[in-house]
């Protein structure tokens, strides 16, 4: 059985309310910091964690965090990203319904540790139910003390706001996010200057995860190093899997790093196999933006050793036989699916969601998706694949924000595992054509 550090109470009854969650033990890591630790001593457990961050680039937090600039007499703000809206991940969403304190607990820490003395969680603008629980736990926890002027008599004020996000997946790049807080439409700033420097309103900002930022009360509670202990190498300590797909147990596992992926799909533990005792053909690991694997390469790697459930092992290969953990969406498809249609699903995806700030990704994406329509629905020539080929490399790396790659890699993965597929549908016009499940009017 592994280690839980976050999802430990999940089945309490009552555990959402704060009364029930400080009866777990709830707070104990703000009680700690504030009585008996300064914020350089919570950002230097956090940096002896190794936690990376949970949204998907697995940045290390401690590294960000020490990076935030510290002008005299300039705010400093921490902004929780929770505009989770990455195809396949659903496990932000999952905490914040179940254990919101967990996320309150985390941002009161982590604003202590970072010296802002007011915070926002932008929660994608979909999650009403997951914006109204947040904002009875903030007035819970500020009704207990632990919210408002003087925490605990700490001398140590925090307000925190929750700010329902704008109903776009780019708002949750994290500087479409910010400008999307400041009132304005959320299209992504270039990098650099970072946020740390300049972020909300032009003041030293630092942008998490809803698991990074809830990781920190685990850590605070036991110490950076027992942490550290769980997991390999630079992957530390547990991580939310949002499992879904063709999978016999789809939901949010949490699990520790290191887990083989193959007993994480085939064990009882976990996702208990594929639905209806089919095949695994392929698994998308980490949301839609990363590789796409066939069923061969997601359990093994191309030298043959175990592929395991952590940042450096899922990459092996780089990207011809490896992928990412992303933000840990991990779709499996069994063997009735089409590759074709998936990836031209995800790119209607992308060509809808691109800001249209960068030509590369604004044209790029409704090239491929037309392409791709094409050739899910019969239409296509041979050239095509190339065409596709040659339009991705063309968007991968030349535009503002990492929506042009995610554009782009599941497309490159796709072509470069499944090229048999794409001819197929070309050689078979009219029977790719016949199993379009009724959407030929699109
Ligand atoms: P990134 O690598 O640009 O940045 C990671 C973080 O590190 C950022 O907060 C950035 O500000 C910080 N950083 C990096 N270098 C820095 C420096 N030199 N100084 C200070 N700070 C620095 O990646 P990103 O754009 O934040 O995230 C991309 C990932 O997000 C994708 O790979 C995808 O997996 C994931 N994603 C997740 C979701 C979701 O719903 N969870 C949605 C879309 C994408
Ligand atoms: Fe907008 Fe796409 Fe450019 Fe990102 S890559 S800034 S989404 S056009």
């Amino acid at each position: 059985m592994g280690r839980k550090l976050l999802l430990t109470h999940i089945d309490v009854p009552g555990i959402q309310s704060y009364s029930v969650y400080k009866a777990q033990g709830g707070y104990r890591s703000v009680d700690k910091a504030l009585k008996s630790m300064s914020p350089d001593d919570v950002v230097e457990e956090v940096k002896k964690s190794g936690l990376r961050g949970r949204g998907g680039a697995g940045f290390p937090t401690g590294m960000k965090w020490s990076f935030l600039a510290k002008p005299e007499g300039v705010p400093r703000y921490l902004v929780c990203n929770a505009d989770e809206s990455e195809p396949g991940t659903f496990k932000d969403r999952y905490l914040m319904t179940h254990i919101p304190h967990a996320l309150i607990e985390g941002m009161i820490v982590s604003s202590y540790a970072l010296g802002a003395h007011t915070s926002f969680i932008y929660v994608r603008g979909e999650m009403m139910p997951q914006i109204r629980i947040l904002e009875k736990a903030i007035a819970e926890a500020k009704a207990a003390g632990y919210l408002g002027k003087n925490i605990l008599g700490s001398g140590y004020d925090l307000e925190l706001y929750v700010q329902p996000g704008g109903g776009a997946y780019i708002c949750g790049e994290e500087t479409a996010l910010l400008e999307s807080l400041e009132g304005k439409r959320g299209n992504p700033r270039i990098k650099p200057p970072f946020p740390a420097i300049a972020g909300l309103y032009g003041c030293p900002t630092v942008v998490n995860n809803v698991e990074s930022i809830a990781a920190t009360v685990p850590i605070i509670n036991d110490g950076g190093e027992e942490y550290a202990k769980i997991g390999i190498e630079r992957s530390t300590g547990t991580k939310l899997i949002s499992a879904g797909g063709n999978l016999a147990k789809p939901g949010v596992y949490e699990i520790e790093l290191g887990l083989p992926v193959e007993e994480f799909i085939y064990s009882d533990e976990y996702c208990g196999g594929i639905a209806n005792g089919k095949k695994l053909k392929a698994v998308v690991a980490g949301g839609s933006s990363v590789p796409i694997l066939p069923a061969n390469l997601i359990t093994k790697t191309i030298k043959g050793d175990p592929r395991l459930m952590t940042y450096e092992s899922l990459a092996d290969g780089g990207f011809q036989s490896g992928t990412m953990m992303g933000s840990g969406g991990f779709i499996a498809f069994d063997e009735d699916q089409c590759i074709v249609r998936n990836t031209w699903n995800f790119t209607r995806f992308y060509r809808h969601e691109s800001c249209g700030q960068c030509s590369p990704c604004r044209e790029g994406t409704g090239w491929m998706e037309k392409v791709l329509y094409n050739i899910e629905h019969g239409r296509g020539t041979m050239n095509d694949i190339d065409l596709l080929w040659d339009i991705q490399r063309k968007i991968e790396g030349n535009t503002i924000c990492p929506l042009g790659d995610a554009a782009a890699w599941p497309v490159a993965a796709a072509i470069r595992h499944f090229r048999d597929e794409f001819e197929w549908h070309i050689n078979h016009g009219q029977e790719a054509q016949s199993r379009n499940y009724g959407l030929a009017h699109y």
